[in-house]
């Protein structure tokens, strides 16, 4: 087998219930369901931290947070820590992105281990946005997600046919605050998409601090989000579930409306690797940095650790490697994706990534058995009672059966935080019998030892990934600086 190419497409907080091939009822995404056609649908896979940063720092570097730095939106990828583009370039490999890159804002932070990269500041614009690399800035006019498609095929035509190539193409759609290409206006209008069916869920046996979350699609959604003001007479108190309606219609229309912008592009990908002849020898995958509430729970947004926030969409098409149409329900998180990649390439990750926290799944998705792959995930949110959000800083662990989460309640993981000291709360849920994670069981005696062994393993977690359990306000803080 000779080294493959790799084109990862990555799009940020696109949700996997938002893609047809993963069952969506309130959208339809015929490209991306491509890949799943002829590919792998991975079922179970998990962002370690659910926030652009520090997801988009585990995937290059196959470690957790607190290894590469990239702990919260405040903070930057460590540029000591190895990524596996500056692996693959050192392997011959031709290495290029383009589109939300969001690791940094010092030149350090920067991309390493490209050939080629223009990205966005920050987040980026929608509609003519700024673009930099090495040699400067400028406004590239059009709509973000035809751009960032448009530079990878530039890059592909231009690029040397005898050496393989690794193209990451990341998308700033469907990210807030969700404008879509004028023409995609008319798809998925107000009042056509049904709402979800824990939209009403009245977080009674939730820990305070999620019931007091920033992130409800009644109260917190924007009139920039919604694009119009909302009507006075659904302003009172009593009329949080009619706001809250009339907002998910709106919000919705325009977050799909931004994801179908997403799914034209990757269309053209797949399209432009069969007309090159090069659909046989590349593997495309289709992910998103973490997942998105979609009204679920009455939310939007992520950061959360419960399943439509971090689970996340992943979708792998390798010809004669993986068979089509198939499905993988192992879990696998974020960490374990740069492990694999080079897998696929033919490189050890163990042997060239030294802090390599993340282990190839790539026996799994040709089908073969493997005894002892992980049976649990870790989980660690580090941002603390962020302005907007008010998201609390909490640990966790899932496995098949349960999930159970720590609300430690410190600013540690923020400085940008009120750093409001608030108790130690918990949760656990029982996925089997509770799989839309609605009830709290933490306090039922039935679980005490559920509870045990869930702790335990947390433990055992945190020991394997070298984090330290939270220890009260004492606590030692992490180096933001470096
Ligand atoms: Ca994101």
């Amino acid at each position: 087998m000779s080294s493959p190419n790799l084109v990862f497409v990555m799009s940020d907080d696109h949700a996997a219930h938002a893609i047809s091939a993963y069952g969506s009822v309130v959208n339809r995404t015929p490209h991306i369901d491509r890949i799943a056609e002829e590919g792998v649908r991975l079922d179970k896979v998990y962002c370690t931290n659910s926030i652009c940063t520090p997801s988009r720092a585990s995937i290059l570097t196959g470690t957790y947070s607190h290894i590469n730095g990239a702990c919260s939106i405040y903070s930057e990828l460590d540029y000591r820590v190895p990524t596996y583009a500056q692996i693959l370039q050192a392997k011959g490999y031709q290495t290029a992105i383009f589109g939300k890159w969001h690791l940094g804002v010092t030149e350090q932070a920067n991309p390493r281990g490209f050939d080629a990269w223009r990205i966005f500041p920050g987040q980026g614009a929608y509609v003519d946005p700024v673009m930099y690399g090495p040699e400067g800035e400028e406004v590239v006019e059009g709509y973000a997600s035809n751009i960032v498609t448009d530079l990878s095929l530039e890059w592909l035509d231009a690029r040397d046919d005898d050496r393989p190539f690794c193209l990451m193409v990341h998308h700033k759609a469907p990210h807030r605050p969700w404008v879509p290409d004028e023409k995609h206006r008319d798809l998925y209008p107000v009042g056509s998409i049904p709402e979800p069916p824990t939209m009403w869920d009245d977080h009674e046996s939730r820990s305070e601090v999620i019931r007091n979350v920033g992130m409800t699609v009644g109260d917190h959604l924007t009139e920039n989000d919604v694009k119009e003001p909302l009507p006075e007479e659904l302003a009172g108190p009593d009329k949080f579930r009619e706001r809250a309606s009339w907002k998910y219609q709106r919000y919705m229309r325009d977050y799909l409306q931004t994801v179908q912008g997403v799914d034209d592009n990757v269309g053209r990908l797949l399209d432009y690797l069969e007309e090159k002849g090069l659909a046989d020898d590349t593997v495309v995958v289709y992910t998103s940095d973490q997942g998105f509430f979609l009204g679920d729970h009455g939310w939007f947004d992520k950061r959360l650790m419960f399943q439509e926030s971090i689970g996340m969409p992943l979708l792998i098409r390798w010809p004669g490697e993986l068979a089509a149409g198939t499905r993988c329900e192992a879990m696998i998180t974020n960490v374990d994706f740069a492990a694999t990649f080079l897998d696929m390439c033919g490189v050890d990750p163990d042997e060239e990534l030294p802090d390599n926290q993340g282990r190839s799944f790539l026996p799994l998705l040709k089908g073969e058995e493997v005894d002892d792959w992980p049976q649990s995930m870790y989980y660690r949110y580090w941002e603390h009672d962020d302005p907007e959000h008010h998201a609390p800083a909490h640990y966790g662990v899932r496995t098949h059966e349960y999930l159970y989460i720590v609300y430690y309640n410190d600013g540690l993981g923020s400085p940008g935080s009120s750093e409001r000291i608030m108790p130690t709360e918990y949760e656990l849920y029982d996925l089997v019998k509770d799989p839309a994670e609605l009830h709290n069981v933490v306090d039922d005696p039935a679980y005490a030892e559920v509870r045990a062994q869930m702790e335990a393993e947390l433990a055992r977690l945190q020991d394997k990934y070298r984090d330290e359990p939270y220890r009260g306000p004492d606590t030692p803080r992490l180096d933001w600086s470096r």
